[in-house]
């Protein structure tokens, strides 16, 4: 019985895959192959049906202590292009896209920002666009803001919850090995710490995403652990809505020697993660980091959310993003639609009903 095989059988028994199994897949030069299983799941799973937002991006600070090698995005305190936007500012950025349903609010760890910023940010947020959902924060976030008040990581989350935060972002993962963080972001909490916080977070009703970053340092055994460590965890809270595959974007990062992921490498990848990730509901094929014709292809390996159009993102724009600026819905309606798929408008937690779906 050759991999292909197997895992159709595996398939047929909903069975999950196993560790050796997935190594194997990994090592097949058939992209072809692993893409259909993997497209043959998403069907399964979603239909026809592609799934995305009119969302938008709001990076509120870039100022962090931490100094991850990956990043481009992050500035020093009194660095000229540092910037910190107070609770009023975001409300004014907002008004400028009050169209969208979704607010994906990320930034950094801000040397002095606590709770209170938070809360005020996201309950002004709630009370002035009560429509929009908000997806927010990191684990690493949350985790840096229960170190700067002295709180304890359920204290923060249920916090925020009362504040208004619909669900939790997925960022911050990386590769959920530590000998890998250690040396790509070794200032940032462990793998075990995102983990529990996002199961914490689960046990509080707050859904969440989960992202990895890939095509940097890490051997193809690491991916294989987080995906399989995730898989875990969603075994027992059921909290994850969507798996994000990242590919690692080198420019302007202190890994710019590296060349990052190339097309195969992520459609192989997201196609991988559909078939090993059978309890996450979506795969997501981020076009602000795959670029847009990758993503729509990603559409064929796997994924199901085309995640938005993606208003005033900063992060992936920093790092070499060569389209993130953002889509506009009709543009995106007729990727999916030209595709071959369905468009169908989420909000935050994947209910559907935006009013004015053009597809
Ligand atoms: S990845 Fe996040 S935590 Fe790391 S330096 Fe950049 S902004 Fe800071």
């Amino acid at each position: 019985m050759d991999i292909f095989e197997k895992i159709e059988a595996s398939l047929e028994k909903g069975a999950p895959l196993e560790r050796e199994e997935i190594l194997r897949l990994y090592g097949s030069k058939d992209l072809n192959r692993i893409g259909r299983l993997a497209h043959r799941v998403r069907t399964e799973k979603s239909g026809k049906n592609v799934y995305y937002a009119l969302n938008r991006h709001l990076n509120y600070t870039n100022i962090c202590t931490n100094s991850c090698l990956f990043c481009a995005f992050s500035k020093r305190e009194g660095n000229r292009e540092s910037y910190l936007l107070d609770p009023d500012e975001i409300i004014e950025e907002l008004k400028r896209t009050p169209q969208i349903d979704e607010v994906h609010l990320v930034g950094a760890c801000h040397p002095h920002l606590g709770l209170k910023y938070y809360m005020e940010a996201i309950s002004l947020i709630k009370r002035e666009f009560p429509h929009v959902g908000v997806k927010g924060l990191t684990a690493v976030e949350v985790a840096h803001i229960s170190k700067v008040d002295k709180l304890s990581i359920e204290e923060v989350l249920i916090a925020l919850k009362e504040a208004g935060l619909d669900a939790l972002a997925g960022g911050g993962a990386e590769i959920l090995k530590d000998q890998i963080r250690e040396r790509i972001c070794p200032q940032k909490i462990s793998s075990e710490l995102w983990l529990q916080i996002h199961k914490k977070a689960h046990t509080l009703g707050i859904v969440s995403n989960a992202t990895m970053l890939f095509g940097h340092i890490e051997g193809l055994e690491d991916r294989v652990e987080h995906l399989l460590r995730l898989r875990e965890l969603q075994e027992e809270t059921g909290g994850f809505m969507a798996f994000v595959p990242l590919p690692f974007l080198p420019k302007n990062t202190a890994l710019g020697h590296l060349g990052g992921p190339d097309g195969v490498d992520i459609l192989k990848t997201v196609a991988i993660s559909r078939l090993v990730l059978h309890n996450f509901p979506h795969i997501k094929a981020y076009w602000v980091m795959m670029g847009i014709k990758l993503a729509s292809l990603a559409l064929l390996y796997g994924a199901d959310d085309l995640e938005g159009t993606v208003l005033g993102e900063k992060i992936g724009k920093e790092a070499g993003g060569t389209e993130s600026l953002f889509m506009d819905q009709r543009t995106l309606l007729d990727l999916i639609t030209e595709t071959g798929f369905i468009p169908l408008r989420r909000d935050v937690l994947y209910r559907m009903g935006g009013k004015d779906e053009m597809g």
